[in-house]
């Protein structure tokens, strides 16, 4: 019995015991019962059924109370269960919603608090980086310091994959709310440890007020993951409170969305042209074609603005669509044959079969494959599946050529050279523009050259705005160069031809 009871768990085992109990209270009864029959004694024989009843019912009701506290117990570990992240043990995306509504039905006047919400930049390349199990680690500490910092167990919490949520009670004075937030990313920006490795990580951080911003949970989520947002379009590491970036333009992203269909069926999306040299004659080697949309309301918008919100409505598709064929239309009629770039978007590339796309529009405009360029980015390889790979490969043998934009800024470039036969490598600005004044630019930029040229791959170095950068990128053995000071993306609907060349002095000067 001992044996078969170990093999049950202990509230089984209580269980039992208790039924046993209640079975052996039975048999001493009915035991009771058979006695008393023998007896002929009237009053005895009522008292010691009536014990015998309360005996039955006090031991049924313990039992009852029992089964009911098992079960209470086991419905709150049920609770805190569904309201737990599994990875990292702190409160889930439902759970601080909950809390939240909690805060905000509070009395607003005395307990003022921030909400703030956090996603890791390029979590995705830190995944490929590291691994899963390592990028798992990283995630797990820092739940760990947010539920450190956090003054109440749900007031920190892993919203979706590597978005985070902090709530986080001040006095109601600016000094302390700063104090506290600073306490905050002192915490975060120290490095984390996972496999011997050490991590720096940024974030991209939206911080709302209550009650100054918003009074309703609601509200205040919005609020944040708006700042959010920005903060990530104005390119990462930055922390951005609701207040400051509420202005009515940004807040005209939801209303820029709906506009995009209408806007492609008007015309509104144009190419600019931005020109590329040779640094070994100094000539035009060809344009870099890239996308505005002139908003019949509100003038220029920039492409960093609206390809993101096209990527998430999915109108990214007829976009690139317009794009690969007005950039082929427009160099199919150039007398001088330059070569055009055009940018594509991962999720484009992952959405479509971009060598069909393609290929028909070359048949379409007639313009020669060698005259056209892919630039695609890092972030394409990281997600990388055959299909991806395979397409780019059958765009290369119809003689397109494949250059890797932006290079240097994701988080293991050196990796990516080898797992594709680039043609081109295209050295991000940040490089460049640091040049003058940051030695480790241009170590890293001779480390480039060399294995590009290893590899058989041209270079481009893009964002030169000075004659000093040209000058030693030139020496250096970049390729290629392209900046405003050689000149700035323009509306060309003339043949690029001599004309477009800038004035000779300046060349003579920048080639000498
Ligand atoms: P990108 O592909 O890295 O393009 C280069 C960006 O740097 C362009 O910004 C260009 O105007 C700017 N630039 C060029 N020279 C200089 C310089 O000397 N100094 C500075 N400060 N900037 C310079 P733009 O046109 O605003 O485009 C921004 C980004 O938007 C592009 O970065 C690209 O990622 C995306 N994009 C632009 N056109 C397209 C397109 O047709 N399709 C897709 N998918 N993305 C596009
Ligand atoms: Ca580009
Ligand atoms: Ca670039």
């Amino acid at each position: 019995m001992i044996s078969l009871l170990a093999k049950f768990d202990r509230d089984t085992a209580r269980h039992f015991a208790a039924l046993l109990g209640l079975i052996s209270a039975n048999f001493i009864v009915a035991t009771g019962i058979f006695v008393l029959m023998e007896s002929q004694d009237s009053g005895t024989l009522f008292v010691v059924q009536m014990s015998m009843i309360a005996l039955i019912s006090a031991l049924s009701c313990l039992f009852l109370l029992h089964l009911n506290r098992d079960r209470l117990k086991a419905a709150k570990e049920l609770d805190s269960l569904a309201a737990t992240d599994k990875l990292t043990n702190i409160a889930n995306r439902e759970a601080f919603h909950d809390q939240l509504e909690q805060r905000v039905s509070m009395n607003k006047d005395k307990f003022p608090f921030a909400l703030i919400c956090l996603d890791i930049d390029r979590f995705k390349e830190l995944n490929a980086f590291l691994g899963y199990t390592s990028a798992d680690q990283v995630l797990q500490q820092l739940g760990e310091r947010l539920a450190k910092l956090a003054t109440y167990e749900r007031d920190a919490a892993r919203l979706s994959g590597d978005e985070f949520a902090l709530m986080l009670p001040y006095d109601g004075s600016d000094s302390d709310l700063e104090a506290k937030i600073r306490k905050v990313f002192d915490s975060l920006y120290r490095s984390y440890e996972c496999h011997k490795q050490s991590v720096d990580l940024t974030y991209s951080v939206g911080i709302t007020l209550f009650p100054d911003d918003a009074v309703e949970a609601e509200s205040l989520f919005q609020n944040a993951h708006f700042a959010l947002e920005r903060a990530k379009q104005d390119g990462h590491d930055r922390i951005y409170c609701y207040d400051d970036v509420a202005d009515p333009k940004m807040l005209d992203c939801h209303f820029l969305s709906h506009d995009m269909d209408r806007a492609l069926q008007d015309g509104e999306f144009r190419l600019f042209y931005q020109p590329q040299y040779s640094f070994a004659n100094g000539k035009l080697a060809g344009f870099e074609a890239l996308i505005r949309w002139h908003h019949r309301d509100r003038g220029i918008i920039s492409p960093e603005i609206f390809i993101p919100i096209a990527e998430k409505n999915g109108l990214i598709l007829p976009l690139s669509d317009l794009i690969l064929r007005m950039a082929c239309e427009t160099a199919s009629k150039w007398v001088n044959p330059l070569k055009v770039a055009v940018n594509l978007s991962p999720v484009q590339m992952q959405q479509c079969e971009i060598h069909e796309r393609v290929s028909e529009i070359l048949l379409d405009t007639g313009l020669d494959p060698h005259r056209l360029e892919l630039e695609v980015t890092e972030s394409l390889f990281i997600d990388i599946d055959d299909r991806v790979s395979t397409d780019l490969k059958r765009l290369q043998k119809m003689g397109i050529s494949i250059a890797l934009d932006d290079f240097g800024t994701g988080y293991s470039s050196l990796a990516y050279l080898t797992s594709f036969p680039f043609d081109k490598i295209k050295i991000d600005r940040s490089f460049v523009q640091h040049l003058a004044t940051d030695k480790s630019s241009m170590a890293i930029i001779s480390a480039v050259i060399g294995m590009g040229k290893s590899l058989d791959m041209r270079i481009t170095a893009e964002g030169i705005e000075d004659q000093e950068s040209y000058e030693l990128l030139r020496l250096a053995g970049v390729n290629e160069a392209q900046g405003y000071l050689l000149g700035k993306p323009r509306d060309i609907s003339i043949e690029p031809g001599e004309e477009m060349l800038p004035p000779s002095r300046d060349l003579k000067a920048i080639s000498a």
